[in-house]
């Protein structure tokens, strides 16, 4: 009976405490912030943030309330939405003996290396990633960040990708006979449309928010080809129809342009890289809507690491020497064209942290500095089916705030120094 009582007086204490508790507000004073539909650097507002979420922008700056609430002082800053990358994997990292670790390294290995790599990138602005691929790390460090046990961005993670055999996704390409074994559905290798209808099932039980695949070959794969197609138009279209019951899109990697056409026609929401795009490709994936997801950064920096005697396997580097350098271009006439963007860099391929330098690719290439923020921001919230939570500073949504000195408008490399991030109403890093 006491304890019921105890229960009863505590439950009561905590309805009395919580209006109050509830009302504490963070007041954000930005000296500029950035409007992303509109493209208007706005001085002097206040974002109201309530728990994790935006409750207004005012016009001014709004003095704290009471004693319970908070100012941030952002006065000599530009503020900007939170940063999203659409294209990371948080379990690895380049390295000269990345082929080796697959033999070495325990999951718990990967989990602790992993925690770095997201904090780097939390840090460093970008409050959202997509994840897309790893060995299933991806999905319990998901969860622990989201728990709020470890520091990390938010991520919407692919699991573990999906190829045919011997396909960029093949986990056994370049090991010795015996220890390839046959890896299937369960290890992302199919061959024909059930099994991708599998292993899309597979990935959606352990966790998975999006579907990764490989419609092509890949650079970093210990394979010959990296851009001829691997997968089937009809295996491509089972994992799509599979996905989109599931409430999953479908994210497809792709160097060459037939394995890219394949992918659109049967309906991927994303192209990743889409080196060797074509014209008619451009086409069709303007007709579809399908995304594009560039990663200029990766390019660069397998061509580079490619020029470092042994860096990669042996198959590895022409690979990376072929490819890598063609993708900025690419960038360049997919925008010309028309094609919708959203920022992805794939992280890993190049060390985590310096997301941003893709910002500097895109306008390099020709994108406006404004519009490479909104692939970063509005776009990829888009490609996330998150607008309602992410991609603008806006009532409602998620308090994802990122600040930076100077005008990124017109000066991109200001990405690469963020002064104050916050995610979700918790600040993360402020100076
Ligand atoms: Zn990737």
């Amino acid at each position: 009976m006491t304890v019921t009582i105890t229960h009863a007086l505590a439950v009561t204490a905590l309805l009395l405490l919580s209006p109050a508790a509830f009302a504490q507000k963070t007041y954000l004073h930005c000296g500029q912030l950035l409007d992303v539909r509109s493209g208007k650097l706005l001085k002097q507002q206040t974002i109201v943030v309530e728990k994790d979420r935006i409750t207004a922008v005012q016009s001014g700056y709004t003095p704290a309330a009471g004693p319970q609430d908070k100012v941030i002082n952002l006065e000599s800053r530009t503020v900007l939405p939170g940063l999203i990358d659409c294209h990371v994997h948080v379990e690895g990292e380049t390295s000269k003996d990345n082929f080796l670790k697959e033999f070495t390294q325990n999951p718990a290995d990967v989990a602790y290396q992993a925690l770095g790599y997201a904090r780097t990138t939390l840090l460093a602005g970008f409050t959202t990633v997509r994840d897309l691929g790893g060995s299933g790390v991806n999905v319990s460090l998901r969860n622990a960040i989201n728990r709020g046990q470890v520091v990390g961005p938010r991520i919407f993670t692919a699991g573990k990708a999906i190829s045919g055999t011997g396909g960029h996704m093949d986990p056994t390409n370049g090991y010795r006979l015996d220890l390839m074994g046959v890896p299937g559905p369960a290890e992302g290798v199919v061959n024909g449309p059930d099994q991708a209808r599998q292993a899309v099932r597979e990935q959606y039980k352990r966790g998975a928010d999006v579907i990764k695949i490989a419609s092509t070959g890949g650079v970093l794969s210990v394979a010959k080809d990296g851009s001829a197609p691997q997968m089937t138009e009809e295996e491509i279209r089972a994992v799509v129809e599979t996905a989109r019951d599931l409430g999953l899109v479908v994210a497809c990697h792709a160097h060459g342009a037939e394995g890219m056409k394949r992918a659109v026609r049967a309906g991927v929401t994303s192209i990743e890289h889409g080196t060797l795009m074509d014209d008619e490709t451009m086409k069709l994936m303007k007709q579809k809507g399908t995304w594009y997801v560039p990663t200029i950064t990766a390019g660069k920096s397998v061509a580079d690491s490619a020029k470092i005697p042994n860096y990669y396997p042996a198959l590895v580097t022409p690979k990376a020497l072929a490819i890598g350098p063609k993708l900025q271009g690419t960038f360049g006439r997919a925008y010309k064209a028309g094609v919708k963007i959203a920022f992805g860099t794939d992280a890993s391929v190049y060390r985590h942290g310096v997301n941003a330098l893709e910002f500097g690719y895109m306008t390099e290439a020709g994108m406006p500095a404004l519009e490479a923020i909104r692939s970063a921001t509005l776009s990829a919230a888009e490609l996330l089916g998150q607008t309602a939570n992410l991609g603008s500073l806006e009532a409602g949504k998620l308090a994802d705030v990122v600040a930076f000195d100077g005008d990124p408008l017109q000066d991109i490399s200001a990405l690469m120094r963020p002064k104050f991030v916050m995610k979700a109403g918790v600040t993360y890093r402020q100076e």
